[in-house]
């Protein structure tokens, strides 16, 4: 029997990778739901190729020239929630980006699929309560995260807690940018990525290591692990590190390629062969310390972390309504973490939190970071 795969987001950069390493395996996988936001022409073109059961445009605006388009074939479209379409799967991979994706994590879980998670902001709006699910109802979470994906391939066969765990980082596109220019940088210089070619929001996020920040999150939750560390890696081989009681350090070393981690995730347990270059290890590996002054969003993130509650779902909120500033160009680059800062200082928070503390505080983070941002009349 195939495992049916239901890919939310597949128009992203995570989604189209995943149908490239899904359509490697059709003795496998079976494509069963795609879904985008906005963009139907690809949508519609993917849906041709993999002829899923359902296709679903979350944008009602797009709907019927989707619909259209695709009259000829049995396939059926559908606009509306993204969490309705996931019970048709055994396998729920999330590309969807942001707070977007937390819902479909969620009716995934309650539904007990596998999910293949790339949308690490489920896990950072809210960990606790994903987690719980997960365990609740035995739906297992495999990261996509290259460093989470890296982290479970270094504790596969441990039977051992690490002590410690090490997130490598990029340092994003401007880290090499003198800390007295990084005012003037573009949107363009922002999203000129090094190593990794990924959606505008996780690229201005990388920047900031707000993304880092994020993925501290994301570790803590999936392996609850106190300790996380990042180290600057500049040349995105390294993954990750898991560090053990006896000092012994395991790391996953590959290209920059998020394919591997996807196959990963698709596979687990089992390693699926991929036909890409494998690395070549001649060349320089270094690592150094993080420059706080540089990065810091990486504090603030952490301190969120610490005061639990709904403080991260606040930041999230507040850093998806400034990045979407910073790539309309409405406010700088430099903007984005001290906005980000003045929305949690503003906003309250709620210890122990329902599903709908998430949802209130993400609307009054959102709601405040956009007052200040543009003013009463937004
Ligand atoms: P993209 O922006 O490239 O793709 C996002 C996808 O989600 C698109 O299919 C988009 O549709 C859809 N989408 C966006 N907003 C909504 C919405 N409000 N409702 C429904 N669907 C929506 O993102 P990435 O692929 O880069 O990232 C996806 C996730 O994976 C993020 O959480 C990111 O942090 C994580 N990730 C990404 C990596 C990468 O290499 N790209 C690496 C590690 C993690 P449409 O195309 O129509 O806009
Ligand atoms: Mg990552």
């Amino acid at each position: 029997m195939r495992l049916r795969i239901a890919i939310l987001g597949s128009t992203g950069s995570i989604g189209v990778q995943t149908l490239e390493v899904v359509g490697l395996y059709p003795e496998l996988f079976e494509v069963v739901v795609l879904t985008a936001n906005s963009n139907w022409q690809l949508l519609a073109r993917q849906a041709r190729k993999c002829k899923p059961k359902n296709v679903l445009i979350s944008d009602p605006l797009f709907f019927e020239p989707l619909r259209n388009s695709l009259k000829d074939l049995p396939v059926e479209v559908l606009s509306g929630s993204v969490a309705d379409v996931v019970g048709q799967a055994d396998v729920v991979v999330n590309a969807l980006v942001g707070y977007s994706g937390l819902a479909p994590t969620i009716a995934a879980l309650k539904s007990g699929k596998r999910v293949a998670l790339a949308n690490k902001e489920s896990l950072v709006v809210a960990g606790e309560l994903v987690m719980r699910l997960s365990e609740e109802n035995r739906a297992p979470i495999i990261p996509i995260d290259s460093e989470h994906s890296a982290i479970l391939q270094c504790l596969t066969g441990e039977k051992s807690k690490p002590r410690r765990l090490i997130l490598t980082a990029s340092g994003g596109a401007v880290r090499d940018v003198p800390l007295g220019s990084l005012k003037n940088v573009s949107v363009g210089d922002v999203l000129d990525h090094p190593n990794w070619k990924m959606g505008p929001k996780i690229t201005v996020d990388s920047a900031t290591m707000v993304n880092k920040g994020f993925e501290v999150v994301e570790a803590r939750w999936l392996f609850g692990v106190d300790r996380i560390d990042v180290v600057i890696h500049p040349q995105s081989v390294v993954h990750s590190m898991v560090e053990f009681a006896d000092g012994a350090v395991k790391a996953q070393l590959g290209t920059p390629d998020m394919r591997t981690p996807i196959a990963y995730a698709l596979g687990y347990p089992e390693r699926l062969g991929l036909p890409y270059e494998p690395l070549d290890l001649c060349g320089d590996l270094s690592f150094r310390e993080v420059d706080h002054a540089r990065y810091p969003a990486l504090g603030l993130v952490r301190r969120c972390l610490e005061r639990g509650g709904t403080a991260c779902c606040a930041l999230n909120a507040a850093n998806e309504v400034a990045v979407e500033a910073f790539l309309a160009q409405r406010i700088g680059f430099l903007d984005i973490v001290p906005l980000v800062e003045g929305v949690l200082e503003r906003v309250g928070n709620v210890h122990g939190p329902a599903l709908e503390d998430y949802v209130a505080i993400n609307g009054e983070a959102k709601r405040l970071a956009r007052e200040m941002i543009y003013g009463d009349n937004c």
